[in-house]
């Protein structure tokens, strides 16, 4: 019997990454997964990045995790999502190549020291003594193992609908998991079931590109790993057309059709990802809702059309699309669906990702009810670190609300479980202005070399980036500019006959880095990407103290009551999902309103301020 420190079930963004750390960390890794060739597919949308999840995207990358990297070998077409915003709340994302992504994911799998690829069914576990010890593999065959992370994604008694047709599958074109699904529900771990959609795919030489807006990329694409600046292959535009009163009065008197509004399906969907069924019901007052239509490779014609996801049946799916600008003859490749499938209650996890009533165990990804290839790879990677800790009788490693978005999402799935898919935003981190996607490197890698899941290249270039900030820093901090030589150059402070350093201008949004390169000729030794990284960092370190005054104001009103006649309706700055929350739920006290389930620490602190304009008194 082959014996592992860890073995890995499922080679989706969970696995994958999962494996590779559990490998790069000196375990002798086995990932086990019912299709090689399926390594690194994109179930869903041909995208890597975007708010909250770029963010996750860059700490896995911190970490020398797979996604970042892959995700730039894919990269079609970059995007920093807000970029108007703050740099907090920007959130790097990719269109990829989905053939280029499975192809650099595999790659990376197959070069990894360490790690080998089996081709099988896990079905069973082996406990022995309150530890997992070992796994059974279709066709009898057994391997030993230190520990196992269990990453199956929606493959667990997974259900495909179309309409009224349904069947088993764990995505379109693979056979569910249920020997495994049986075998957690006898180990008395808390399942339940939950959904999620897909939207067709098209044929993109049957749309009309001429009479659709087209949509670039930036001019300056943002990589999402740190150790990358361009990317590698030619770059596509999207296409953006629009659903119309016509769209929606067809999906309208199909609704009795689709598995979602026919009764066919239980499971709570992702709330942020709604099918067009979903926003029409919903958002019935809005009479258009926008469609990008995104290539999905170089070479591939098809076509994502991203927000259309349906479990509508296809002859509906093809009217309803025909009704569209630019999709008046278009043909579907792949219809969309819908699938149903098992997840088990994160609150069965500690927060290094093992079940606590099974040692050795751990489960990440779409298993613990999360969506989303980013939630999902973050929380592998984490799992296979801890796996290979616990494999050799390390103490886990745990990361904080504080210093991480996978310190945020693993805290909120472990102690406050999940009813509908749990996805990242950034309004979910009371640090957010700490946590920024453009320092997750400063954050991480620290930690990273510490922990020995770092490559020597990676080290060696955040070691370099470090030093030259440091450099940077100290000089920006060291000269300053009297109020006459900034005026002189067009830059406004008051005469007060104050210098003020060249890091705190900076961090006004006023002041351009080529006025003070005018003034001070020294500071032209500076590269311009640590001139930008510390203009982001000073702009911050104005803001922490009112982040530090915030997250103290909420610890301290907890036990804040909220009155019974608030009217949540004139409550400006709470999302439309979270009020129907809170007049659902009419919390007795911000504590409880805490634990409503996708209650933010934003909008907590929205309430707070809410509360104390109403005049409330303190609980006994
Ligand atoms: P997966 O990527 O599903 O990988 C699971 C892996 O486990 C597979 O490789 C499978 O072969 C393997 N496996 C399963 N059982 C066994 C077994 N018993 N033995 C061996 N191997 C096994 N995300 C969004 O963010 N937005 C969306 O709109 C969205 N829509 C989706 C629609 C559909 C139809 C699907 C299927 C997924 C959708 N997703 C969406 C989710 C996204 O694809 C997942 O969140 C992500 O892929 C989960 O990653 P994972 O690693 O947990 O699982």
């Amino acid at each position: 019997m082959k014996h592992y420190d860890v073995v890995v079930v499922g080679g989706g963004h969970a696995g994958c990454e999962a494996a590779h750390a559990a490998a790069r960390v000196g375990a002798r890794t086995a990932l086990v997964t019912l299709k090689a060739a399926s390594i690194g597919v994109m179930s869903c949308n041909p995208a890597i990045g975007g708010l909250g999840k770029g963010h996750l995207v860059r700490e896995i990358d911190a970490l020398d995790g797979l996604m970042g990297r892959a995700a730039d070998r894919a990269g079609i077409q970059f995007r920093l999502l807000n970029r108007s915003k703050g740099p907090a709340v920007q959130g790097p994302r990719t269109q990829a190549d989905r053939r280029l992504y499975r192809q650099a994911v595999q790659q990376a799998i197959a070069a990894q020291p360490n790690l080998e690829v089996v081709e099988a069914e896990a079905t069973d576990l082996v406990i022995d003594g309150g530890r997992v010890t070992g796994l059974t593999l279709s066709g009898d065959v057994s391997l030993t193992a230190g520990a196992v992370v269990l990453t199956t994604g929606t493959f667990l008694r997974g259900e495909i609908h179309i309409g009224h047709e349904r069947r088993p599958a764990g995505r379109m074109g693979e056979a569910p998991s249920v020997r495994l699904a049986e075998r957690i529900e006898e180990f008395g771990l808390a399942t339940g079931r939950l959904k999620t959609g897909t939207p067709p795919r098209l044929d993109g030489r049957t749309i009309n590109w001429d009479v659709l807006e087209l949509q670039p990329g930036d001019d300056d694409p943002c990589m999402m790993s740190f150790l990358n600046t361009l990317p590698f292959v030619r770059q596509i535009n999207c296409g953006v057309t629009h659903t119309n009163e016509n769209t929606h009065e067809i999906v309208r008197s199909n609704l009795d059709r689709s598995a979602m509004y026919g009764g066919a399906i239980q499971g709570n969907g992702p709330r942020y990802c709604p099918s067009i069924e979903d926003k029409i019901v919903r958002f019935a007052e809005k009479i258009s809702h926008q469609v990008f239509l995104e290539p999905e490779g170089l070479d591939d014609a098809t076509v994502y059309p991203n927000g259309l996801s349906t479990s509508l049946p296809l002859d509906v799916q093809v009217e309803y699309l025909r009704s569209i600008k630019g999709l008046e003859r278009v043909e579907i490749t792949q219809p969309g669906y819908a699938i149903e499938y098992d997840y088990v209650d994160p609150r069965s996890l500690g927060p290094s990702m093992e079940v606590q009533e099974v040692r050795g165990l751990f489960l990440a990804g779409q298993i613990n009810g999360t969506t989303g290839y980013e939630e999902a790879a973050a929380q592998g990677l984490l799992a296979g670190l801890n796996a290979a800790r616990s494999a050799s009788g390390g103490d886990p490693v745990v990361l904080s609300r504080r210093e991480s978005y996978i310190g945020v999402m693993v805290d909120d799935l472990t102690t406050r479980g999940v009813t509908e898919p749990y996805r990242m935003f950034t309004s979910r981190a009371e640090y957010r202005l700490t946590l920024r996607a453009d320092n997750a490197d400063s954050r991480l890698t620290p930690l990273g070399i510490d922990l020995g899941c770092v490559s020597v290249e990676r080290q060696r270039a955040f070691e370099a980036k470090a030093a030259e900030l440091d450099t940077a820093r100290t000089l920006l901090q060291a000269i300053s500019f009297t109020p006459t030589e900034l005026d002189n150059v067009g830059v406004m402070v008051s005469q007060d006959g104050v210098r003020r350093s060249a890091y705190k201008l900076l961090a006004s949004t006023d002041v351009s880095t080529d006025k003070l390169l005018r003034i001070s000729p020294q500071l032209r030794t500076l590269s311009a990407s640590a001139l930008a990284q510390l203009a982001r960092e000073a702009l911050y370190a104005e803001y922490l103290q009112r982040q530090i005054t915030d997250i103290e104001a909420l610890k301290r009103d907890e036990g804040l009551i909220i009155p019974g006649n608030i009217d949540y309706s004139t409550i400006s700055g709470l999302s439309a999902e979270l009020r129907q929350k809170v007049v659902q739920t009419r919390p007795h006290s911000i504590a409880q309103a805490a634990r409503i389930e996708g209650m933010t620490p934003a909008a907590l602190t929205v309430l707070l301020g809410a509360i104390r304009a109403a005049g409330t008194k303190k609980s006994a």
